[in-house]
């Protein structure tokens, strides 16, 4: 399966697949950051998700309607603030803002 299209490389940021579970953002600050997609769903910002991470029984609950490999199957841009994820659990309500996603942590402490 072939990784989504990242349309969005602007002024603040440009975007790129490190491998098929990687996605790799250089800011144009100099700022470097690479995500795991597992650890981008596990953190989904919406409102559901967040009553879920909460409650990890809910997590656990969840898991096995979850395909085996996670993968995003869309990411589109929100404005020039945010992306949105689709992902191939039928999940798509999360809001990533770069914001947020500069906050992360990197990539050796998403495991
Ligand atoms: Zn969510």
């Amino acid at each position: 399966m072939v990784n989504p299209a990242l349309p969005f490389n602007n002024e603040r940021a440009q975007w790129y697949w490190v491998d098929g579970e990687t996605l790799g953002i250089h800011w144009n600050d100099g700022q470097e950051n690479q995500y795991l997609l597992s650890f981008l769903r596990n953190h989904c910002p919406c409102a559901l998700c967040k009553e879920d991470q909460k409650n990890p029984l809910a997590m656990h609950k969840k898991t096995p309607g979850q395909p085996k490999q996670l993968k995003a199957l869309e990411i589109q841009p929100v404005g020039r603030y945010a992306v949105q994820v689709t992902w191939n659990d039928g999940h798509r309500t999360g809001i990533y803002t770069y914001a947020r996603l500069k906050e992360m942590p990197p990539l050796d402490q998403q495991r």
